[in-house]
């Protein structure tokens, strides 16, 4: 036996031989019909009800049209009404499905709201109640039908650009600033075509019947008559009681058929090609997305995902600029975790909120670089950094309780996190924040709670939970165990130290506090004054700290695990 992708592609180049063979035809029939035909369908040319002959080879109706030449002529007007009609309903339908799915928001929701109204509105009725409003004509045709049918194609349309959103190339444009305007036409419409081309071959088909249906209702125009408005007169002639049926009814019946088959044939043969198609267009990414393209290269190639270069930082004040960060050089490596030590005032938040770009106003970078997954921030639009943060870099800030909204249930701030990049649902952001407090060691049942309702080492957990929403490369701690009692901070710092290691996070825990981070850090930086003095692996920098600024922190905190040679 085949495999199904190979079986799938044989069936598919069946599918599409044999409907493009039919359609070949019919289309050739219908532009070739006024030399094809044997007489001008709109003339009588023979007696009433003719039975077959040599000279109505399918006889005549009740005012002695030719039947043949009226059939020949169908083709056009079935074929006219069905592609125009798909035709506008594709691009009504790409058009809202690509705005919704692209926009998101109340966007998405108001017109997918309006799309489930149309999908839920039985076709054939709406259209029958439409059309009688409308009154018979081609025009009326063609708009009936294409408000009924565009709903489909959006949905299914929403559904690939959601996917497509989220794919890197797509999410470095708009990090990059690119209008939306412009990433739509140039860059996701490209990518969601392969899908458009069975769409609009489908919703001919759907079109084709629903002319039929309208025609043989008496909806259709009796100045052009189309296969279904053949089979109307019939019908209303009761061609169906005598044997006129055989020539009056079944041709155009057949017509229909072979017209509907060879679009569905088409339809399903692209269909097919499309899908693998869009899979390929760009493997899913890894659990995470990123805003940048860093590709899942070989792990030695990758820079550290933290990189801080000579960072110089001052801030504004009455008497001139005042320099607190000097020159600090800090790599944090992937899976790595950095203790970043100093007394108050020494500068660490400032090199945290640097990091994250978000200084205060009074402060500016005046020298140096930090490059976040590889991205220099200062040659990021404010927008694109935006983007990073949250997303490839997150802040698990100092005061779990002032972070977290009173009012807001846990669960909430935790969708909140995470659908600030990306693009899920109720229920998918609902899982994802289960999955998040699961991930930090706290119970589901904690997610409708509030804040309040939780001690302190739980509401650190859940604003670390918010820190990691989004699958973030780098992770600054600024004093989270501050304001926790000994044994709980103990428990957070080991959940810490368990998270970088399981989620691979470049970790940087900043603690006036040097047992603090001696715990779990491999490395610890010495900060004293804007100037790192001392950085080395934790375990010498605490025992045989070099720098005398080191051996005042050391000695200046007591310890939570008592050293080995304690005198
Ligand atoms: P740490 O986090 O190590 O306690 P900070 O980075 O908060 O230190 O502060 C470093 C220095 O920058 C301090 O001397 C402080 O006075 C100064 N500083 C912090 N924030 C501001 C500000 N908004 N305006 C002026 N100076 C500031
Ligand atoms: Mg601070």
């Amino acid at each position: 036996m085949n495999t199904s992708p190979t079986s799938g592609s044989h069936r598919a180049r069946g599918f599409a031989t044999v409907g493009a063979g039919t359609l070949g035809m019919l289309v050739l029939v219908g532009l070739t019909a006024p030399w094809l035909s044997p007489y001008d369908p709109t003339e009588r040319v023979g007696r009433p009800f003719s039975t077959p002959s040599a000279a109505h080879l399918l006889g005549t109706n009740d005012v002695g049209h030719d039947l043949l030449s009226e059939l020949i002529h169908g083709a056009r007007i079935s074929l006219l009404v069905g592609l125009v009609a798909a035709l506008a309903a594709t691009v009504i339908g790409v058009s809202v499905g690509l705005t919704a799915g692209y926009l998101r928001g109340w966007v998405d929701t108001a017109l997918m709201r309006f799309v489930d109204v149309v999908l839920a509105l039985p076709v054939l009725p709406l259209t029958i109640v439409i059309g009688v409003f409308a009154g018979p004509g081609l025009l009326t045709q063609i708009v009936v039908i294409a408000a009924v049918i565009w709903a489909g194609v959006a949905r299914e349309l929403r559904a690939q650009v959601l996917s497509l959103r989220e794919r890197d190339h797509i999410q470095a444009l708009r990090t990059m600033g690119a209008g939306t305007g412009y990433v739509l036409l140039r860059h996701v419409l490209p990518a969601v075509a392969p899908l458009v081309v069975p769409q609009f071959v489908l919703a001919t088909k759907t079109a084709i019947l629903l002319e039929a249906s309208l025609a043989f209702l008496g909806l259709g125009d009796i100045t052009a008559k189309s296969w279904g408005t053949m089979l109307s007169l019939a019908h209303a002639r009761s061609a169906f009681l005598t044997d006129a049926w055989l020539w009056w009814v079944v041709p155009p019946g057949l017509a229909i058929a072979a017209t509907v088959l060879a679009f569905a044939l088409l339809g399903y043969a692209f269909e097919e090609w499309a899908r693998p198609s869009l899979r390929d267009s760009g493997a899913p990414r890894p659990g995470v997305s990123s805003p940048v393209t860093t590709s899942p290269a070989d792990p030695v190639d990758e820079p550290p995902p933290l990189v801080i270069t000579d960072l110089t930082v001052a801030y504004r004040s009455a008497r001139g600029p005042v320099t607190t960060v000097r020159g600090v050089n800090l790599t944090v490596a992937a899976g790595e975790l950095v203790g970043l030590v100093g007394e108050s005032g020494s500068g660490k938040s400032t090199i945290a909120a640097a990091t994250l770009d978000l200084l205060p106003a009074a402060a500016t970078v005046t020298g140096g670089t930090v490059r976040v997954a590889g991205h220099d921030l200062a040659t990021l639009t404010p927008e694109q950094r935006r983007a990073l943060r949250g997303d490839r870099i997150a802040l698990i800030p100092q005061e779990a309780m002032s972070a977290l909204n009173p009012v807001r249930s846990i669960a909430a701030q935790l969708a909140e996190a995470v659908r600030a990049h990306r693009p899920l649902g109720r229920s998918a952001a609902r899982r994802r924040a289960e999955e998040l407090l699961h991930l930090v060691g706290l119970d589901a049942g904690v997610a409708d709670d509030h804040p309040h309702q939780l001690s302190g080492g739980m509401r650190q957990r859940v604003v670390i939970a918010m820190a990691l929403a989004c699958e973030p490369a780098v992770v600054i701690a600024d004093e989270p165990t501050s304001g926790l009692d000994v044994l709980v901070q103990a428990e957070v710092l080991d959940l810490l130290d368990d998270l970088r290691h399981r989620l691979g996070l470049a970790l940087l825990v900043v603690s006036h506090d040097l047992p603090v981070v001696e715990r779990i850090a491999d490395r610890i930086a010495v900060l004293h004054e804007g100037r790192l003095v001392e950085i080395g692996d934790a375990r010498d920098v605490a025992c045989s700290p070099r720098h005398p600024h080191t051996r005042r922190l050391v000695a200046a905190a007591p310890r939570l695990r008592p050293p080995v040679a304690a005198p």
